[in-house]
């Protein structure tokens, strides 16, 4: 059966085809400018239609029938959904409530499927929540040390996301390792643009980097990660800035970027170290030092770790700073810790997770 997995940003809408059960990729595509000025492309209806076109033309379906079924990649699930669902009418309704938390993602990710129901509307459609594999948290991992009435009017609390990409690599983790996941302590490290690190207790997140939202933890390309808040304020105050102004500095303006002033890709931050540049040696010494504390504090609370799993742009193509990690570990652990580099995939995870509901028994 041929499943499609479709991650809808405000502009963009990223798609995999694949085929159930052998999980192999069919086809790949992006379909990009999304409500601009002058793009054929009027809204998120045009943009799925388009697609569905460019799939039958290039032949990779020859009709609608053969799709079985369309996984959504849906960023916010709150403490509403702890495991993909099929979408109703309810799930639409608890999605669309979730978009308090993730108003720049969850609107999109629900104009996908929208306009995939509109377009396949016998299709079944399936929604895959980054923050889902995060549920398993407890409580006195994900509460934050402030009145805890702000958790029970706004939900205020760490629900942590890049759920599918921690969970296939520590599936990755358990098929290398030839041990089943229910047997292992892993600490997955997803180091991309956006950097987060989970502690996995047979097969279970019991904490996570990212927070009530991805700005936590680690620093990353261009978002701060952990910080003193009342730093934040003082900055806002010496510099007169508004809610908005601080959101983008802390957001788009800071991490590896905002340090070496010179970008977010650390292939140039590390070039900018190389030739002495001091900024660029700062930034690269601060991401690596973040990530071994982060690893360490997880060692700890797992009580040891079998491995220590990296993936993503930054961990898949930088055998330095993987190397650096190793070091780290070796000296806590010796080669009780395996420190592995894992692909990540999350839309093969989030079709496998949609294959494996539409295919289990009610
Ligand atoms: P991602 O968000 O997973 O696509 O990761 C993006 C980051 O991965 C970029 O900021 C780059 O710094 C890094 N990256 C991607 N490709 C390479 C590569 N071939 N060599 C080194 N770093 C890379």
């Amino acid at each position: 059966m041929k499943i499609l997995v479709i991650n809808c940003g405000s502009s963009s809408i990223k798609y995999k085809l694949y085929e159930f059960p052998q999980k192999t990729l069919i086809t790949k595509g992006l379909i990009e400018k999304i409500g601009e000025k002058n793009s054929p492309m009027r809204d998120h209806g045009h943009g799925v239609s388009a697609l569905l076109t460019r799939l039958i033309k290039e032949k990779a379906i020859e009709s609608l029938d053969e799709i079985s079924a369309v996984g959504h990649r849906v960023v916010h699930g709150g403490e509403t959904f702890r495991q993909p669902s099929i979408i109703d009418k309810k799930v639409l309704k608890k999605i669309t409530e979730c978009s308090k938390l993730a108003p720049l993602h969850n609107p999109a990710n629900l104009a996908g499927i929208l306009a995939c129901k509109k377009n396949m509307p016998s299709v079944v459609q399936i929604a895959v929540f980054d923050t889902a594999f995060h549920q398993t948290i407890p409580q006195y991992a994900y509460t934050y040390a402030i009145p805890l009435k702000y958790y029970k009017k706004y939900a205020i609390r760490k629900y942590g996301f890049h759920g599918t990409s921690h969970q296939f690599v520590a599936l990755e983790a358990s098929r290398i390792l030839n041990k089943p996941l229910e047997t292992l302590k892993l600490i997955t490290c997803h180091l991309g643009n956006g950097c987060s690190i989970t502690a996995i207790d047979k097969g279970k997140s019991i904490d996570t980097s990212m927070g009530f939202t991805p700005l936590e933890g680690l620093m990353m390309g261009t978002r701060c990660g952990d910080i003193d808040v009342a730093a934040v304020f003082n900055i806002m105050e010496n510099e007169n800035l508004s809610l908005k102004d601080i959101d983008t500095i802390l957001n788009k303006k800071s991490g590896l970027l905002g340090v070496s002033g010179i970008s977010n890709d650390i292939r140039l931050i590390k070039q900018g170290a190389k030739d002495g540049d001091s900024r660029a040696r700062l930034a690269l010494e601060m991401f690596i030092y973040r990530i071994k504390k982060y690893i360490g504090a997880y060692q700890f609370i797992l009580g040891g770790a079998d491995a220590v799993c990296v993936t993503a742009g930054i961990g898949e193509n930088n055998p330095d700073i993987v190397e650096e990690i190793r070091k780290s570990v070796y000296a806590l652990s010796g080669d009780k810790t395996k420190v592995l580099i894992i692909s990540t995939d999350e839309e093969l995870m989030i079709a496998s997770l949609s294959h494996e509901l539409i295919s289990s028994p009610v």
